[in-house]
């Protein structure tokens, strides 16, 4: 099955659906009434992340095609599997889907998602947003992620208008954003609060995010709408600056979100049901708290920090 956006008319707001057998893909296209960029934009890869499912609702359901140089591919639930279970990876399955692109058009139910996704509607992209949030387990900022290799990425995350901005130095395999690259899409990811809800200041980064790519793109007139820039984080893409859980435990924090650590600090405890110390979480270098696990029940291996380090732009 394809998907082909240039067969559908111009000027007009439309309706697709990827029909995978075992479930069913929502795509929304609105084609502007004059030609020009493609800006491809999908959320809930993760099922337990709903901000950008929310804000490409409303988003699509206020652009006007009339007005429109070019087109929007927006699918706001990536993972309805996932999406219906609550949780950021699929039943069917137990696969995290940005892990396993660009998957296989006859692989386990989350490769088949990937293997369309990738090939039916990230392939047609000029750009392409992926929206993410902490999720249910975890707290990230409000921010625009672009890959440090290619300016025109960086430009993008720049225009977004997030609060925050994390460039990273590789894009690890496996990733929405990893297929993209891989056909020379550039792109941007977002993260935000999370928590299984919606804050409405993530919603509006959200959608100012998405109206200001289009502008950006041309596909929309007029100005950005910016927002100051709070913090500029570089990632240096080495897991050693991540912290897993090195075992079961209750996560006790010790630090916050933006906190500024030292090496060797006191990160949180990892504790048993009698309160007992299993291990003290220090962290590994200097840095900033890029991300900090607030569900405290823990399983072993699962990330409990992300250390970042500050850039000058
Ligand atoms: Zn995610």
């Amino acid at each position: 099955m394809s998907f082909d956006p240039a067969s559908f008319p111009r000027g007009a707001r439309h309706r697709a659906a990827l029909e995978l057998g075992f479930t069913q893909i929502p795509v929304l296209l609105v084609r502007g009434a004059n030609p020009g960029k493609l800006l491809v934009v999908s959320a809930n890869v993760h099922g337990d992340e709903y901000e950008g499912v929310r804000a490409i609702h409303e988003t699509v359901a206020e652009l006007e095609p009339a007005a429109m140089s070019g087109d929007l591919i927006a699918v706001p639930v990536a993972n309805p599997p996932a999406f219906w279970n609550g949780t950021r990876t699929s039943p069917l399955d137990g696969a995290n889907l940005a892990r396993v692109f660009p998957g296989s058009p006859d692989g386990t139910p989350s490769e088949q998602i990937a293997w369309h996704l990738g090939h039916s509607v990230i392939a047609h992209a000029d750009f392409y947003a992926d929206l993410h949030s902490g999720g249910v387990k975890w707290r990230m900022p409000s921010m625009a992620g672009y890959d440090a290799s290619d300016p025109r990425s960086k430009a993008g995350a720049l225009a977004f208008g997030a609060p925050v901005v994390w460039g990273h130095p590789e894009v690890a395999p496996g990733r929405t954003v990893s297929f993209a690259k891989s056909r020379g899409i550039p792109f941007l990811y977002t993260e935000a609060r999370g928590a299984g809800r919606i804050a409405a200041d993530d919603l509006q980064m959200m959608k100012r995010g998405i109206r200001n790519l289009l502008r950006h793109l041309s596909i929309l007139g007029g100005d950005l709408e910016q927002v100051p820039l709070e913090l500029h984080l570089f990632g240096e893409g080495n897991v050693e600056r991540g912290i897993n859980s090195p075992a079961r435990g209750f996560l006790m924090n010790a630090v916050d979100m933006f906190d500024r650590v030292s090496k060797g600090q006191l990160l949180g405890r990892l504790v048993d049901l009698f309160g007992e110390t299993i291990v003290e979480l220090r962290s590994p270098c200097d840095g900033i708290i890029g991300l900090r696990r607030e569900f405290p029940v823990v399983e072993e291996g699962e990330p409990l920090f992300l250390i970042a380090d500050e850039t000058r732009g």
